[in-house]
């Protein structure tokens, strides 16, 4: 198959260096030249570490849009806006054949808006690879009412041609794994911009239970300011939803250039590039935390100890994720699939849920919106409905 890459970025490279380990042709546009030289100095050590320069061959680079004429599928994975996205699907609407899918890699924006930016909206789809995209199993394939069913097929089976899981997700805000990821950083934020535990609390917490980052410190990896755009987008995409509101914490520290990792502070500080910020801790594992859970006392999340605050956190995201198979994003065995290939989550969030009890995730959430009487914590209706616990 063809390919095109319209964006040679950290995705548009990572995609192309997929495209090429699975002995694709690839062709990558770019307007800035340098854009395109940094994408070939990224991918040629790579190939040429499994032994595969001569794949080189099968990639081209092009400042010329006109390049993409003969291609079968083009992914664009440029820049996050919305207009220069909808101009580039138009312009490559006159160039490529009618049979030419259109995919976006766009995190955010809607791809019903990208796809009736053009004459041929079934043809329009999402294709939503995570960074880095050569590593990262998850593909999240996005379809709109308007998609056409064949092109469905076709993405999803590029994505597994790519040596990746590929997951149908309808069109909705944040997609499954940015959206169902949301109270992972939201809720732990809630629990130390309340005083309830500190940054280093919270992170211990998770990450001993098996969250290989805790929140705070993938936070500070991914960049504050990342982040808080992603809450923002979902949060003003779903008409001001309480669950997603962004938080003031996370605003202050993007106001102060605390962003992460990359201004040398941000939840922690990195004087240091090579002192790591995370001290060993034992992981006691998820199965230990559905023990704990079970035997712990109290509401849930209201004290500072690592079962209460891991618990109202994994509460939280069985919640999410039960409101968005609620809501028809997708089903349940493959927002399991998601949170792991996509997040590397250490659990099958479903499939641990049930096992745990769905009742007594719903009783965590009943707590906590008993003590804080916050919309937040209302419980999903399908939640509920699987728990037949009574609100
Ligand atoms: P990036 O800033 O690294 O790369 C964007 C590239 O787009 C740049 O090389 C820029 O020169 C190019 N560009 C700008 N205008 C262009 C135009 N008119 N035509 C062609 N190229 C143009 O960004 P990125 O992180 O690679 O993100 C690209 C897309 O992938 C975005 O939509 C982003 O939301 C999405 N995405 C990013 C990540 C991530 O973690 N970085 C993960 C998943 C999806």
């Amino acid at each position: 198959m063809k390919i095109g890459i319209v964006g040679a970025g950290t995705m548009g490279a990572g995609i192309a260096l997929t495209a090429l380990y699975a002995g694709l042709h690839v062709c990558v546009y770019d307007i800035m030249p340098d854009a395109l030289e940094r994408a070939r100095s990224y991918i040629t050590p790579f190939l040429e570490k499994k032994g595969l320069l001569d794949r080189l061959s099968r990639l081209s680079t092009t400042e010329s849009l006109g390049a993409m004429a003969d291609r079968e599928i083009v992914i664009e994975a440029a820049l996050e806006n919305r207009t220069l996205k909808a101009q580039l699907l138009q312009q490559l609407e006159t160039i490529c054949t009618a049979t030419c899918i259109f995919a976006s890699n766009t995190s955010t924006i809607p791809i019903a808006a990208l796809a009736n930016a053009v004459t041929s909206p079934g043809r329009v789809i999402g294709m939503h690879f995570f960074n880095p995209a050569p590593v990262m199993k998850l593909v999240e394939v996005i379809r709109t009412a308007q998609t056409d069913p064949a092109v469905i097929d076709s993405t999803c089976a590029l994505a597994l041609t790519l040596g990746k899981t590929p997951i149908l997700v309808n069109d909705s805000p944040g997609f499954v794994v940015n959206r169902v990821a949301r109270p992972y950083y939201l809720e732990s934020l809630h629990i130390v911009s309340e005083g309830l535990a500190s940054v280093e609390q919270v992170d211990q917490a998770l990450e001993s239970f098996g969250f290989r980052l805790g929140p705070f410190r993938l936070m500070d990896v991914i960049g504050i300011d990342v982040s808080l755009a992603a809450s923002q987008s979902i949060y003003e995409a779903t008409f001001h939803e309480p669950r997603f509101r962004p938080s003031l914490l996370q605003q202050q520290l993007v106001e102060r250039r605390y962003l992460g990792r990359k201004t040398g502070r941000g939840f922690y500080t990195y004087a240091d590039e090579s002192a790591s910020p995370t001290a060993a801790i034992p992981v006691l594992g998820f199965d230990a935390l559905s023990d704990a859970l079970r035997n712990a006392a109290g509401v849930i999340g209201t004290e500072n100890d690592p079962v209460h605050l891991a618990g109202r956190v994994v509460a939280q995201i069985v919640n999410e994720a039960a409101f968005a198979v609620g809501e028809q994003v997708a089903d349940m065995d493959s927002i399991d699939v998601a949170m792991r290939g996509g997040i590397n989550f250490p659990f099958d969030v479903f499939a641990w849920a049930r096992t745990f009890g769905f009742d007594r995730i719903t009783g965590v959430l009943d707590g906590l919106f008993a003590h804080y009487h916050e919309e937040r914590y209302r419980a999903a209706p399908l939640l509920r409905h699987l728990s037949r616990r009574a609100p």
